[in-house]
């Protein structure tokens, strides 16, 4: 063991303050050593829940993960908060690879990722079989399930791969999908023993939601873009001729844009998807082929150009904006042609070929109705979060407070009226675009300085480029936006910043630190500008 405990490992090595929802009952779980099955929305913080324990065990923790993008960011991400870590897949060559797994033999990496069609090669099992592995975290677990839209047949190799291992390790199962059937495959494929499910709401705060009505997106569209100008975003729409549609008509206009579908070669999908990532485009123009190799976290906005085709889907795509807990905005634009087309996809499913009569009947029935669940969500009048979430099972509030119904209803009451009734929201009138926020949850931390703002990331994004990661993984915009609040100016109070931790402030700290101490000898800011951040004893 490292000897620190878990708050100690969250702060020095996260620079986090606190567990989110769910994260500590899971640690608890592993740390007492049981297996454990999280099931949490994304941008829930679920990496945090296998790293932490990692970091306690005393021997390797093996993550199985399903994307060869998502491994390299991820293990970008730890090795910048000085956590040895290494992937195994693919993407290196057969040099790399042996380098790699000889590394790992003798021991240097704490956490290893690794794609499920390595496990029983005779070179892997080699190594696992002699090493100390005390854990083996499976990310993205739903891909056991032949249910969802993301079944990786190598997924069911990982039980025999346990089963091959001298001791058993602690096995951790983690995934965004809640339905029944995903999760009894896990519980039955993985063999989890008596494990601790740890299941939070699937309520994301800080994403609002908003319908527009319009038979001209191209122009809804550019209205959408200005107001997000030089924030990351994703549009989504429904054919890959419209992907390519929108993206022209984009760079045309000389937007920074990516594009990726299924019609794209690997090699165009991995340099798009690499593109945005590293935040050399802003905008990336998708089909849903565009899905859960996203770990991008400052993803500020998602545009459905098109409805899709259920809820399910719309909840997964939209949700891939503001997984790092900031204000995130998600829009449809809709229009009834949206309806006709997805009606003649599931008339035409070629995936369903194979089926019986009865089945293909029941298959389209089934994706009939949820699509007239979709085309409810887009008409109703009342609040769009109690509607996704009462559609999932869940109980919610009959107003949220920022999606766009309630949003209007509030406009049309008087604004004294708005906070007796519902004091629980704060009405800021400054910014017209999102007014609403509700107390302490997913609130866009205003930036005091948005001139100093502006520098850190000019600077971050600089270090990034230099280093040849993605721009979040040396800070994310949370972090940056709580420095120009706060100005810390000394070590200690740059510790006291959410997402700076030990490693992060030796290699980055000084840097800004220097920025933001020329900011302040340069501008008069006045005291009652910077905002008290109280301090935090670890
Ligand atoms: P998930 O896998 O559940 O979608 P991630 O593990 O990718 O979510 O985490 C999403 C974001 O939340 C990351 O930027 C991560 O650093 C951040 N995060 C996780 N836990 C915490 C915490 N306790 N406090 C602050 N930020 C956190
Ligand atoms: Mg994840």
């Amino acid at each position: 063991m490292n000897g620190q405990n878990k708050y100690e490992i969250l702060k020095s090595y996260f620079g986090y303050d606190s567990f989110r929802d769910g994260q500590e009952s899971l640690i608890d779980g592993l740390l007492e050593g049981r297996d454990v099955f999280g099931i949490m929305p994304t941008g829930a913080g679920k990496s945090l829940c296998y790293q932490v324990p990692a970091l306690m065990f005393e021997g390797i923790t093996l993550v199985i993960s399903p994307l060869i993008s998502l491994m390299k960011d991820q293990v970008a991400a730890l090795n910048q908060v000085g956590v040895y870590a290494a992937y195994l897949n693919s993407s290196l060559t057969q040099g790399q690879y042996f380098k790699a797994l000889d590394f790992a033999k003798k021991g240097k990496y704490k956490i290893i990722y690794a794609a499920p069609e390595r496990l029983l090669t005779e070179s892997f099992l080699d190594f696992a079989v002699h090493a100390d592995i005390s854990f083996i975290s499976v990310d993205e677990v739903h891909c056991v399930s032949q249910w969802g839209q993301d079944f990786r047949p190598s997924y069911l190799k990982i039980v025999e791969f346990v089963e091959r291992l001298p001791k058993r390790p602690i096995v951790g199962a983690f995934t965004a999908t809640a339905t029944k059937e995903v999760r009894d495959d896990v519980m039955r494929i993985l063999k989890l023993r008596e494990p601790k499910i740890v299941t939070t709401g699937f309520d994301r705060k800080n994403l609002s939601f908003f319908v527009k009505h319009t038979k001209d997106k191209k122009t809804e569209l550019f209205k959408l873009l200005r107001e997000h100008y030089d924030e990351s975003g994703i549009i989504y729409c429904i054919t890959r001729k419209l992907v390519e549609e929108v993206y022209d008509l984009l760079s045309e206009r000389g937007l920074d844009v990516s594009k990726y579908h299924a019609g794209l070669s690997d090699e165009e999908r991995r340099r798009n998807q690499e593109e945005f990532t590293y935040d050399k485009t802003h905008i990336m123009v998708a089909t849903n082929a565009f899905g859960m190799g996203i770990d991008k976290p400052d993803v500020r906005f998602v545009i459905h150009y098109n409805m899709p085709k259920n809820m399910e889907s719309y909840y997964q795509e939209a949700g891939r904006a503001g997984r790092d807990g900031e204000k995130a905005d998600c829009y449809l634009l809709y229009s009834p042609q949206d309806v006709h087309t997805n009606r003649f996809f599931i008339e035409n499913n070629r995936e369903n070929e194979g089926l019986s009569e009865t089945e293909l009947a029941n298959v389209m029935e089934k994706d009939r109705e949820r699509l007239k669940q979709m085309t409810f969500y887009c008409h109703t009048k009342y609040c769009y979060r109690k509607f996704m979430l009462n559609y999932f099972g869940e109980k919610a509030d009959s107003f949220c407070g920022s999606c766009g119904n309630c949003m209007r209803q509030l406009e049309a009451e008087n604004h004294q009226e708005k906070l007796d009734r519902h004091p629980e929201y704060a009405y800021s009138a400054a910014s017209a675009k999102r007014p609403l926020v509700k107390a302490g949850e997913g609130v866009r931390i205003a930036s005091g300085n948005p001139e100093l703002y502006d520098r850190l990331r000019l600077l971050r994004n600089s270090l990034a480029k230099e280093l040849q990661v993605p721009a979040y993984v040396v800070f994310t915009d949370k972090t940056l936006k709580e420095m120009s609040t706060y100005l810390p100016l000394t070590r200690d109070e740059m510790l006291g910043i959410s997402g700076v931790g030990q490693t992060k402030y030796e290699k980055f700290g000084e840097a800004f630190l220097d920025e933001i101490r020329q900011y302040k000898s340069s501008h008069d800011v006045p005291q009652d500008k910077v905002k008290a951040k109280s301090k935090i004893n670890f």
